[in-house]
């Protein structure tokens, strides 16, 4: 078992954000309160750098502020969107900046925020776009990478090769794709898939999960099922 349980732990420790905000004061002051809370942060000053950090689309949400030198905020997310990044982006604006705000929701920003803003709300926004991870294609598809998951088949594809998957390694695959890049522990992934008072034990998980790593490489998937010792899975 493990100290720390339930969302906090998945929904916040392993959370990474971007910060992308030229007010120095404001970008570190930013970055302090979501460190306090536990999430892993990156802080760019200008807009050409932030869009060059969010390219790597390693983030699980990016505070974008409008205003920027080099490219600003609505160009960055243009153009992340044009690169298909699809990070929730949370746009941060001015009072003033109403057509921006507007804007910005048109070319893609996930939500806003209107400076001066309160911690609580900020927090807020940020648990609320992270929630909402990976690309559902549709109800019986979903999609990550371009690795594509078909409830109706129960099976994996990429590049045109698929896998047939069994219920459980289906839906191990299923809650590893919804939250990539997070740490998913091992009791986690047991509450979700066979519930609370299942005796499931965590080498039952280890099984399915070596099935499902050589059913990824039989079809080449340019995903991994990484292990965090002792805790649980991730996929990258
Ligand atoms: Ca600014």
């Amino acid at each position: 078992m493990y100290p720390v349980k339930k969302d906090e732990f998945l929904g916040e420790i392993y959370m990474r954000i971007l910060v992308v905000e030229d007010e120095m004061q404001l970008a570190d002051a930013l970055s302090e309160i979501l460190k306090r809370n536990m999430y892993t942060v990156d802080t760019s000053y200008n807009g050409t750098d932030g869009y060059d950090n969010a390219l790597t689309g390693v983030y699980d949400c990016i505070i974008l502020d409008i205003m920027l030198p080099g490219m600003n905020g609505i160009e960055v997310l243009k153009a992340l969107r044009r690169e298909k990044i699809s990070t929730p982006v949370l746009l941060l604006t001015a009072r003033s900046e109403i057509e921006d705000k507007i804007n910005g929701l048109d070319c893609g920003a996930d939500d806003y925020l209107t400076k001066p803003f309160v911690t609580g709300e900020l927090l807020a926004r940020v648990r609320a776009l992270t929630r909402r991870k990976g690309e559902i294609v549709d109800e019986t598809r979903m999609g990550y990478n371009g690795l594509e998951l078909n409830k109706n088949t129960c099976s994996v594809m990429w590049e045109g090769n698929d896998v047939k998957l069994s219920l459980k390694e289906y839906q191990i695959m299923e809650l590893l794709m919804s939250n990539p890049h997070q740490i998913l522990p091992k009791e986690r992934i047991i509450e979700k898939i066979w519930g609370y008072e299942s005796d499931v034990e965590y080498n039952n998980i280890e099984v399915y999960i070596s099935f499902l790593r050589k059913k990824l490489s039989v079809i080449s998937a340019p995903v991994q099922i990484k292990t965090a010792r002792g805790i649980g899975y991730s996929l990258e």
